[in-house]
């Protein structure tokens, strides 16, 4: 099984926006990962956390390169400490019935309010 991806998708939004062809509020950036604030935040603290690499969801991007996703989590992690304490929820909608409506591997890291669970 090929595990590889291609490295940018020219119809990938994520791609778009980590490639600077459409603008975003980038939050971090380094070679591998790109975090920006969610166009419609629902904390006070909202940033997605993406490779610059493009996978479709969180599965395929553990397994294919799980140092990659742990830069994910670890930059999540750094906002997360800038911007709320160092409290956070961190979460991959994976599937379309699970909520995923982008389909290039995003972390949502949510803070800076309590949160609830279950969530919905
Ligand atoms: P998903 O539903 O796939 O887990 O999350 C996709 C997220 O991307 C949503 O929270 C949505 O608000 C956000 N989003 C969609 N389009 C844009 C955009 O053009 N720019 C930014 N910054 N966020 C977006
Ligand atoms: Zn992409």
């Amino acid at each position: 099984m090929n595990l590889s991806s291609p490295d940018t998708n020219p119809e990938c939004l994520f791609c778009r926006i980590v490639a600077g062809d459409l603008p975003a509020d980038v939050v971090r950036r380094d070679e591998r990962v790109v975090a920006f604030r969610d166009i419609d935040p629902k904390a006070p603290v909202h940033v997605l956390v993406v490779p610059v690499a493009h996978y479709p969801d969180v599965a395929a991007l553990a397994a294919a390169d799980k140092d990659l996703l742990a830069d994910v989590v670890r930059v999540g992690a750094e906002v997360a400490a800038d911007e709320c304490d160092g409290q956070f929820r961190l979460l991959f909608n994976t599937g379309r019935a699970a909520g995923q409506s982008v389909f290039h591997v995003h972390g949502h890291v949510l803070g800076g309010r309590s949160m609830q669970w279950p969530p919905g």
